[in-house]
């Protein structure tokens, strides 16, 4: 099956929101087998939006809309699509109801417009909308296929897992499987050298994923059967983890290496703190993003200034004095300092020059020390990171937590 997506909404092309209903989109398609050949933009304009659909409907077997459901008078997605099939709209009153149904619980008052909403081409097969008004729907016709979902991502998300992923999956007698390993502190062209034979394979394929510091290997395998299809993917997966050791740090699409060292520590039942310099609260802000963070964190310390380093952590003057603060040295006296002062089982710690120009001593901008104190003892790590300012500290962070994963899992 070939597919294209069709955005609608002026805001995308004023340059106000990025198309990430289209990336999400993609990459759900990709998952169910179906070969997507392009994306389209077009403004809320009814001329622009029947000719763009047209036009896809004539190379495509399935379109994919998002936006213009809603209530306003620039919403005219469904419209469009009854136009292009040549289909009245009529209303649809189990929508109807709904619509009723979700304005009364909200108190909102209930507006001709969104009557409007419960309007569906002829023979439509309507898609609920669990988290908002506007429904969606599938429309058939001639063997082509238009699937109309909202713009809000919250609703498209919902829609696609529950209405549309569904349908598609029970239209298409190939079954996919796919795994995502998620790793850190490897270099997109290293994992790629590694792991380049495997890429030659058709079935199951392997593509690489980017994302600062870190590279996350897509394995997915087609087959008739969800079990055939495993059993063509796990020994691919267990090449992939053979070869990269300890660097894959889990599995799953949304996991993070944060996520991963909560579980580590909420297993133990153990605690950790952070001191940092250069990246200035991310690790706080990052862990307590994993649900039940409050059980693993009870304290962090944002020490910028050499004063601060040594009143609060206990670095020593003499330490600064003769390495600076940005040193191994001082980076091993914070974790333990902050380890020591928190009482937590575990800390870790960040120092380093952010840039964007070179320290005053000619330290290039990027060198970062992140060290790990823990009951066995402290391990530090020198880095230097390539990037703006946001870039070297985002690196730093995801660095940070996986060295305290390494640690974690050594301490076992
Ligand atoms: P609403 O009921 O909110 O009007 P709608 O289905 O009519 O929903 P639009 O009016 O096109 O959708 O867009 C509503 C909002 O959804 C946009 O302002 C934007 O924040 C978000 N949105 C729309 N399209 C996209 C997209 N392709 N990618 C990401 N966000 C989008
Ligand atoms: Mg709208």
């Amino acid at each position: 099956m070939i597919a294209e997506i069709l955005s609608v909404g002026t805001e995308l092309l004023m340059g106000q929101i990025a198309n990430t209903d289209a990336q999400y989109l993609s990459r759900r398609l990709a998952e169910l087998g179906i070969s997507l050949y392009r994306h389209t933009v077009v403004g809320d304009n009814p001329g622009r939006v029947k000719a763009a659909l047209l036009e896809a409907l004539r190379r495509a077997d399935l379109v994919v809309t998002t936006g213009g459901l809603g209530p306003t008078e620039d919403d005219l997605t469904k419209e469009a699509v009854a136009e292009a099939f040549g289909l009245p709209l009529e209303l649809h009153a189990p929508s109807l109801r709904a619509i009723e149904s979700f304005m009364a619980k909200g108190n909102y008052p209930m507006a001709e417009n969104n009557r409007r909403q419960a309007m569906m081409p002829r023979g439509a097969t309507v898609l609920e909308n669990p988290v908002g008004t506007a429904p969606g729907c599938i429309v058939e016709s001639g063997g082509k296929t238009v699937a109309v979902l909202p713009g809000p991502p919250r609703e498209l998300k919902a829609m696609f897992e529950a209405g549309l992923a569904p349908w598609l999956a029970r239209r298409s007698d190939m079954c996919l499987e796919s795994r995502y390993l998620r790793t850190a502190g490897v270099r997109e062209s290293d994992l790629e050298n590694r792991l380049r034979d495997l890429f030659h394979s058709g079935n199951p394929t392997l593509a690489l994923y980017c994302a600062p510091g870190e590279v996350t290997a897509r394995i997915t395998a087609r087959a008739e059967t969800p079990d055939a299809a495993r059993a063509l993917l796990e020994p691919v997966e267990a090449e992939i983890r053979r070869r990269l050791g300890d660097r894959v740090y889990g599995e799953g699409m949304d996991l993070t290496p944060e996520a991963v060292v909560f579980r580590l520590l909420d297993e133990r039942r153990q605690t950790v703190s952070f001191a940092e310099s250069c990246t200035a609260g991310l690790l706080p802000a990052r862990l307590v993003d994993v649900p039940g963070a409050s059980r693993v964190l009870g304290e962090s310390h944002v020490t910028y200034s050499d004063e601060a380093k040594h009143r609060v952590l206990g670095v020593r003057r003499e330490t600064l004095a003769q390495f600076t603060a940005v040193s191994a040295q001082c980076a091993v006296e914070m974790a333990e300092g902050a380890r020591r002062i928190s009482g937590a089982d575990w800390a870790a710690s960040t120092t380093g020059y952010a840039g964007p120009g070179p320290a005053d001593d000619g330290t290039p901008a990027g060198t970062v020390y992140i060290a790990v104190a823990g009951r066995d003892g402290t391990s530090v790590r020198e880095c230097h990171f390539p990037g703006d300012r946001a870039f070297v500290r985002a690196l730093a962070a995801t660095a940070a937590f996986d060295m305290l994963r390494v640690a974690l899992l050594e301490a076992r």
